[in-house]
């Protein structure tokens, strides 16, 4: 049974236009790198907070129609992440402050960043601790990393943002997602104009076993199909959660009926366009 204390942070989440959260405790990432683990943070830590909010199927609209993309990278992805997210994540902070628990807001900064660990002398380097956010929303409970790559959860397949927060409130663990939501139909790898699918390879987490495909994200990075350079670190992997891959995986899922968020019409109306490699426009058949 649901901890009174649990229930009415998860009320108070709602309040805060949470659209997803889950927890973890620290045994669960047992055995994650030093640099990716958020208990390096915060030691005395008990609990993993995830929480998220939706991208709007309707943020990506202008990037599917192919006339607009402004819109999407501010309310899909930089004013949610620093906004709207961020100010989520502080107001759960202070709920939690002000009952006693220390709580560290973490931003999801790219895993990549901890190559630029801060030089403390002789060679040597201080690990700059970057928790893997997608280990933590599978280890949360909340979904799974699909074929294309990115989590997925049964409310809004791909379509959502995450920030994170490590406290020393004991808080019961969410159990690990059962359901799957990827159906492995392959289309987002079909899809890519830049062939950036290579194989298939199976990963496990808190003991839950994903296929996913094997990526080439130097590929992505040269992608004019909705991908965008990751804005904090240019080196890292590029931001796909609009790209054509990814777009296609919130048509197939709401097709599917695969997840709750759904809607009166399908995603996608007519033939995608899509840029190849040598920057030739080609449309892409829309799959029912
Ligand atoms: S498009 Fe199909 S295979 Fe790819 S992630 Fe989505 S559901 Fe899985
Ligand atoms: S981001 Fe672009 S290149 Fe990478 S898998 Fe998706 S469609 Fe292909």
């Amino acid at each position: 049974m649901m901890s009174d204390f649990k229930k009415d942070l998860k009320e108070y989440a709602k309040t805060m236009g949470v659209d997803l959260i889950g927890f973890a405790s620290q045994e669960r990432f047992n055995g994650v790198v030093p640099e990716e683990n958020p208990f390096v943070i915060f030691p005395e830590g008990k609990t993993v907070i995830l929480i998220g909010k939706r991208i709007t199927r309707g943020a990506l609209r202008g990037i599917e129609e192919g006339t607009n993309f402004g819109d999407y990278s501010m309310f899909g992805s930089s004013w949610l992440d620093d906004n709207f997210n961020s100010s989520m994540c502080y107001e759960m902070t202070r709920y939690l402050e002000d009952r006693g628990y220390e709580a560290v807001p973490m931003f999801p900064n790219p895993v990549e960043a901890k190559k630029m660990g801060v030089p403390v002398g002789e060679g040597k380097t201080a690990p700059n601790v970057t928790p893997d956010f997608q280990y933590a929303a599978v280890a949360c409970g909340l979904g799974e990393i699909g074929y294309c790559g990115e989590i997925l959860t049964p409310e809004f397949g791909p379509r959502q943002r995450w920030q994170m927060i490590i406290t020393d409130a004991e808080i019961e663990q969410d159990p690990i997602l059962e359901e799957r939501v990827c159906t492995q139909c392959n289309k987002c790898a079909k899809v890519c104009p830049l062939g950036a699918f290579t194989e298939r390879k199976t990963v496990k987490i808190c003991g839950k076993q994903m296929e996913i495909g094997n990526i080439d994200f130097n590929l992505c990075k040269k992608c004019q199909n909705g991908a965008f350079a990751n804005r904090l670190l240019k080196s890292a992997k590029p931001d796909r959660l609009a790209a054509l891959c990814v777009r296609t995986c919130v048509h197939e899922l709401d097709v599917q009926k695969k997840v709750s968020n759904s809607f009166k019409k399908p995603f996608r109306r007519h033939d995608a366009w899509s840029i190849d490699i040598y920057d030739k426009k080609r449309k892409v058949k829309v799959e029912q």
